[in-house]
């Protein structure tokens, strides 16, 4: 069968492949615990999940303008304006299935061969593909754990050419968890002013941010950053609605409109019921939002000590999101048997098959000396899986 050269340069997505993987060997019955795809574990608060079953019994079952409804776009509005200070019309809003399905439409509607687009590493698994779909060049910026896992504003000036279209940011970051300060947005935006480049903010987990730090948005910075900025967001992270998809994007008029025709070709509306429910889970009771970071948080302390309790393994303390980052490359040429691990994924792999613990290889984002691991998971399950992986690392000679 003939396929388009466009779909044999991406691959599938790995943390997605991971999970469904780990389900398998579940299904088999083998004891696998999960810290792979980032899910939050907890289930939709029920007055979310209440206004859904509302929209279903009233009927509203039926097409939506493409881009969202009205209320949907107004309870977003309202969002940026309380959160964040951005004031933004509706023409400036648009809904889509997921912030997944946004960042797709943005790059189709934004980026062509011949374009660059700067994507600091480790970066989320899915922006590389997602560019090289449009035939434009990713730019990866590898940043370093000495400096947190952040772009410092020199190395953006250096990826920045006459061709760059945009710069990808994410804070808090997956996989690494770091999260910029206001400042160092200052420091980015001040280069990003002197260039004809967008920025895309993938806001997706500024409520899951801890130890008193507040999330600070480059759209903010002042007019001039906003209008070069489209700010993507979503309910999936804070609200525990992953399998609900509905993602969205705040930014100039113009695109939001090519998004929005570009959606009338392929989706039309994100699902009716969805929108409805993430009108509540964005204008009702943030008190569960609040609860499920008090929550992470305290998964975070304990994964972290004991991940770095293991000889071999050290990671950071993340700032948000709901991943660590451990270096793993100190194993790097020991072996189990006939099994030797060299890489990220050889680390990986073992962990799978002779630990029953499903772990993301760094290989995926940009950084092969390190592995991901989501705690969105239980504490018995972080107990557990880290324990199995202290005695599978400890059997490495
Ligand atoms: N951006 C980042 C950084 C993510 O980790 C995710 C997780 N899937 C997404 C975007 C997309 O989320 P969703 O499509 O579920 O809204
Ligand atoms: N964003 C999550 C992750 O990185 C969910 C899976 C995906 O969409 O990639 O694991």
């Amino acid at each position: 069968m003939k396929l388009s050269q466009r779909i044999t340069k991406i691959k599938p997505s790995p943390t997605l492949a991971i999970t469904m993987k780990a389900n398998a060997l579940k299904a088999q019955g083998r004891s696998i615990i999960g810290f792979g795809a980032g899910e939050p574990d907890f289930d939709t608060p029920d007055h979310i999940k209440e206004a859904a079953v509302r929209a279903i019994r009233a009927g509203f079952t039926k097409y939506t303008p493409v881009g969202g409804t009205d209320e949907l776009k107004d309870a977003v509005i309202e969002k940026l304006r309380r959160d964040h200070g951005l004031s933004y019309k509706r023409s400036e809003v648009v809904a889509s299935c997921g912030a997944k399905h946004t960042l797709y439409n943005l790059a189709q509607v934004l980026f062509e061969e011949g374009d660059e687009v700067v994507i600091p590493a480790p970066y989320w698994v899915s922006y590389l593909d997602i560019v090289v779909l449009t035939g434009a060049r990713p730019v990866v910026v590898p940043t370093s754990e000495e400096n947190g896992f952040k772009m410092t504003p020199s190395q953006l000036q250096e990826a920045l050419t006459d061709r760059t279209r945009a710069v990808i940011l994410n804070s808090p970051s997956n996989p690494t968890g770091a999260a910029y300060t206001r400042r160092e947005i200052e420091a980015l935006a001040e280069v990003v002013a002197r260039r004809d480049v967008l920025v895309i903010s993938d806001d997706i987990y500024e409520k899951i941010i801890y130890d008193g730090l507040s999330f600070f948005s480059i759209a903010s910075v002042g007019e001039e950053l906003k209008a070069k900025t489209v700010v993507v967001n979503g309910v999936s992270k804070a609200y525990a609605m992953t399998g609900w998809r509905i993602g969205y994007a705040a930014g100039p008029e113009e695109i939001i409109a090519a998004v929005t025709k570009l959606q009338s070709q392929n989706t039309s509306n994100p699902t009716s019921i969805s929108q409805q429910a993430s009108v509540e889970a964005l204008r009702g009771d943030q008190g569960p939002v609040a609860e499920m970071v008090r929550r992470f948080a305290e998964r975070r302390d304990v994964i972290v000590k004991a991940l770095n309790d293991i000889p071999g393994l050290s990671c950071l303390c993340p700032q948000g999101a709901f991943y660590v980052f451990p270096r793993c490359d100190g194993l790097f040429g020991r072996r189990a048997g006939e099994t030797v691990i060299n890489s990220s994924s050889d680390f990986a792999s073992y962990l799978l098959d002779e630990a029953g613990v499903a772990v993301v290889p760094g290989a995926d984002f940009g950084n092969d000396a390190y592995i991901r691991l989501s705690y969105a998971t239980s504490m018995e399950d972080i107990v557990e899986g880290t324990k199995r992986i202290r005695e599978a690392v400890l059997r490495l000679t």
